[in-house]
C-alpha cells in the first residue's frame, strides 16, 4: 500500500480537494494523509494569541473570519443537499468548539486543541466529498494511533499497533483519509508533531504499514536544486539519495519537514515529492540509491545566531571542547555547525532562549563573541574527499560573500557557510549561477 500526503495549498480550495480526489481515485488501495487547508494553521496559531491575552473579542472576530471561509467551501465542495446540510452540521460542530475557549483558562493544553482542529476540518469535509462521489473510502482518526512519548518523540510501536488494528477493523476500504500533524502525547492529550509536521504523519504511517512508497504531493515538481523563493531558473532534482534529502530538509528547504526522512529511510521506503497542479511531472525520487559524485542542491537556513569562544587555554590542552559543549547541552541547546582552530571554536546555533546563560558561562572559559542574524548556506551533494575538485568549485561560487565559518567532513554530503543574512540572497543566486548553470 502506498501513502500519499497532499499539503496545505493542495486542499486549500474546493476545486483543489476536487483535483485531489481525482488523483486518488484509481481503484488502488492508499493511506491519505492531509494537512489543514492552507492559511487554516497559522489562523488558529492568531486565535490561540488572541485567548492567551484574554481577549475573547479579537479571537471570536477571526474565528468569524475562518468559518466564512469554510461556509464558501461547502457551498462550492459538494453538490447534493444532504451533503452540504451534513457538511453545514460539521463546520458549525467545529467553530462552536472554537468558540467555548472563550469561556475556560486557556493554557498550551487548550492550544494544542485549537491547532488540531485545521486538519480535523479538512479531513471530515474530505472524506464527506468521497462519500458524495461514491467512493469507498472512511476517516482513520489520528488521534487514536498517533503518539509520542515523554521526549516528544513518535512511539513507533503503539503506532504500528493502532494503525493496524484501525484498518484491520475496515479492511474492505479503498481509501484510508487520516490527519496529518496531530497526535496524541504521553499524558493522552491532543498534541502535534510541530508546524509543517504532516510530511512527519506521512512517513511515520509508512514506516508503520511498511508500504511500499510514500508521496508527499505539494504545489511544486519537487525539491529543486535551490529555494524558488530566492532564486530564478532553479529546476527540480530526480534523484536524492536519503542522507542528501535530509541535509537539505533541514538546512531549509521547505518542501520536506527535516523530520520526515529518518521513518523512510530505516524502513527502506522510497519517498517521492510530486506536485498536485502538474501530476504528470516526475518530481523527486529520494532513495537509499548509490553514490553519484554530484553536486545536487543549495539550501538555506534563517534564524542562526554564532558564538565565538577564544582561549589561550584551549593551546595544547585537552577537555577544552567537552567543557564548551556540555554547557550547550545543560542549556538543551543544539549545536549546527562548528569550526575550530588551536586559540578558538565557532558554533552556530538555531534556539537563542538560553542565549545569555549560554554566554555568561562561557566567559568562565573564554572571551566570547556573538553575531545575529546569520544564515546556514548548505550546499549538498555526493561529494567525496578522494574526487578533487568539488570542494574548490563550491568555494569558488561564494569569491564575492563574506563567509564567517565553513564546514566540510562531518558528512560527504554537505559542504556548509556561515554567512550574514543580508548576503544570503546574493550567495544563493551565485552558487545557482556557477554550480548549476
Ligand atoms: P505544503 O503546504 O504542501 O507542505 P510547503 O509550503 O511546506 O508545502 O512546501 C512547498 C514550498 O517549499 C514550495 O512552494 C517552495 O516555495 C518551498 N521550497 C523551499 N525550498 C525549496 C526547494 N529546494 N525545492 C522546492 N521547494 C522549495
Ligand atoms: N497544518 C500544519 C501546519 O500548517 C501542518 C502541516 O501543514 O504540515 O504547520
Ligand atoms: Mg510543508
Amino acid at each position: 500500500m502506498k501513502v500519499l500526503k497532499f499539503g496545505g495549498t493542495s486542499v486549500g480550495s474546493a476545486s483543489r480537494m476536487k483535483d485531489v480526489a481525482k488523483l486518488i481515485c484509481d481503484g488502488d488501495q492508499k493511506i491519505v494523509v492531509l494537512s489543514a487547508m492552507s492559511g487554516t494553521t497559522n489562523s488558529l496559531v492568531e486565535i490561540s494569541d488572541y485567548f492567551y491575552k484574554s481577549n475573547s473579542a479579537g479571537a471570536l472576530e477571526r474565528i468569524n473570519v475562518l468559518q466564512q471561509k469554510y461556509i464558501a467551501l461547502v457551498e462550492e465542495l459538494y453538490t447534493t443537499e444532504i451533503s452540504k446540510k451534513e457538511a453545514y452540521e460539521i463546520v458549525k460542530s467545529h467553530f462552536d468548539f472554537l468558540r467555548s475557549f472563550s469561556k475556560s483558562v486557556f493554557t498550551l493544553f487548550e492550544e494544542k486543541a485549537i491547532l488540531a482542529e485545521g486538519e480535523l476540518l479538512s479531513t471530515t469535509l474530505f472524506q464527506l466529498y468521497l462519500k458524495e462521489i461514491g467512493e469507498n473510502s472512511t476517516l482513520l482518526p489520528a488521534l487514536d494511533y498517533m503518539r509520542i512519548d515523554k521526549n516528544a518523540e513518535p512511539d513507533t510501536a503503539f503506532i504500528a499497533e493502532n494503525l493496524a488494528k484501525q484498518i484491520a477493523n475496515q479492511p474492505d476500504k479503498i481509501l484510508y483519509v487520516t490527519q496529518g500533524y496531530i497526535c496524541r502525547n504521553f499524558y493522552g492529550e491532543i498534541d502535534n508533531l510541530q508546524r509543517g509536521g504532516s510530511d512527519y504523519t506521512a512517513s511515520l504511517v509508512g514506516a508503520a504499514i511498511h508500504a511500499e512508497e510514500i508521496q508527499i504531493w505539494t504545489d511544486i515538481d519537487g525539491m529543486h536544486n535551490n529555494d524558488p523563493r530566492f532564486v530564478e531558473g532553479t529546476k527540480p532534482v530526480p534523484m536524492l539519495n536519503f542522507d542528501e534529502a535530509a541535509e537539505l530538509a533541514y538546512f531549509g528547504a521547505k518542501i520536506l519537514h527535516p523530520t520526515c526522512i529518518l521513518p523512510a529511510k530505516l524502513n527502506n521506503i522510497p519517498v517521492r515529492l510530486l506536485n498536485t497542479m502538474e501530476p504528470q511531472a516526475f518530481g523527486t525520487l529520494i532513495s537509499n540509491q548509490s553514490k553519484k559524485e554530484k553536486i545536487e542542491a543549495v539550501a538555506a537556513k534563517d534564524g542562526i545566531t554564532a558564538i565565538k569562544i577564544k582561549s589561550g587555554r584551549m593551546l595544547l590542552a585537552h577537555g577544552f571542547l567537552r567543557k564548551v559543549f556540555e554547557i550547550f547541552e545543560s542549556y538543551q541547546t543544539a549545536i549546527d555547525m562548528i569550526t575550530t582552530s588551536e586559540v578558538g571554536v565557532s558554533v552556530s546555533i538555531d534556539n537563542t532562549k538560553n542565549l545569555d546563560e549560554i554566554v555568561n558561562e562561557l566567559k568562565k572559559f573564554g572571551t566570547v563573541s556573538v553575531d545575529k542574524d546569520m544564515v546556514i548556506i548548505c550546499v549538498v551533494g555526493d561529494m567525496p574527499s578522494e574526487n578533487i575538485g568539488f570542494q574548490a568549485r563550491v568555494v569558488n561560487a561564494m569569491v564575492e560573500i563574506p563567509i564567517r565559518m565553513i564546514s566540510y567532513g562531518g558528512s560527504n554530503f554537505n559542504i556548509s557557510f556561515l554567512i550574514k543574512a543580508e548576503d544570503k540572497k546574493r550567495a544563493l543566486n551565485a552558487l545557482s549561477k556557477s554550480l548549476f548553470n
